[in-house]
């Protein structure tokens, strides 16, 4: 990590100074699982289902715009796919200009393949995504949702990322949306960041991702202080492995993203079996907590 970058990150983990929360501005489990049944009822968020993109676009960007009056889409072109990323950010004006800003990410696409499937008739249908794509997106709708009633002490911005889940498909990249993101906003490089992906699941386990061991270590061990504190059952203290996820361009640009997903992989991953009755309104809950402290700054 660049010197400048190590301050960037200093300075938001000061900046964040201890509040407490009442009920209604604390992050509800419940209602992010109902985010997770929203996104799936518009079926596959893959590239050929423009319905459905289209449908899930609108339910992000109508839901974002009723919590932040920052919110901005951004379509693309890459790799032949169109693409949108999505951006909310909840302005605090102490924060000055990226100094103290984090970004907290997930992607809203799925894949347009079941290719784990054992069945090759199967491996040809699009994953349903409740965990890996719909997960991440909701407990960031709802963590929108109490930043609008308690505004956060730095500036928070929320990316909803396309086109990530297109990796080894036709000789595609994995996180195409990202790196897109990361290449068209040059001016905007946050000093701290997180990434949530396949966070539902009622087993779920988060180990250390190495590449945000390596590369985001303070940012890490910040995260992994506060699920201790909070006796968090789904983080886990252990290593995990090198993932290639929408955290790899941020960390290629000298920003600390941490990325949060589970591992090993669900059984489910990347089957037609990635559905609503693996997730669990517990496993949000966890995340949600430790993410709303390490915005807030308690415990
Ligand atoms: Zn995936």
């Amino acid at each position: 990590m660049r010197r400048i970058d190590i301050l960037a990150l200093s300075a938001f983990l000061l900046m964040v100074s201890a509040e407490s929360l009442s009920a209604e501005q604390s992050f509800d489990g419940q209602r992010a699982l109902q985010n997770i049944a929203a996104q799936l009822a518009y079926g596959p968020r893959e590239p050929t289902n423009i319905n459905a993109k289209q449908n899930t676009l609108r339910y992000i960007q109508q839901t974002l715009e009723t919590h932040s009056d920052q919110v901005t889409s951004q379509t693309f072109e890459a790799h032949g796919l169109k693409g949108t990323n999505v951006w909310a950010s909840f302005v605090n004006r102490k924060t000055k200009g990226n100094v103290g800003r984090i970004m907290l990410g997930a992607h809203w696409d799925t894949r347009p393949r079941s290719d784990q499937e054992k069945m090759r008739i199967k491996q040809k249908i699009p994953t349903p995504g409740a965990n890996d794509g719909a997960s991440g997106v909701a407990v960031l709708l709802e963590l929108a949702r109490i930043f609008a009633i308690n505004p956060p002490p730095v500036t928070v911005d929320l990316v909803f990322f396309d086109l990530e889940d297109m990796g080894n498909i036709n000789n595609l990249p994995f996180s195409i949306g990202s790196r897109e993101f990361i290449s068209r906003n040059p001016f905007y490089r946050p000093g701290a960041g997180v990434i949530l992906d396949m966070v539902c699941d009622k087993n779920l386990s988060i180990p250390k991702e190495l590449y945000s061991k390596t590369q985001a270590a303070q940012l890490l061990n910040r995260i992994w202080e506060i699920a201790e504190a909070q006796n968090s059952t789904v983080f886990k203290d252990k290593d995990g492995t090198y993932i290639q996820d929408d955290h790899i361009p941020f960390l290629e640009a000298g920003i600390p993203v941490v990325d949060l997903i589970h591992y090993p992989f669900p059984s489910y991953w990347h089957t037609s079996e990635d559905t609503f009755d693996k997730c669990s309104s517990q496993s949000l809950q966890q995340v949600g907590n430790v993410i709303s402290s390490l915005v807030y700054g308690v415990p």
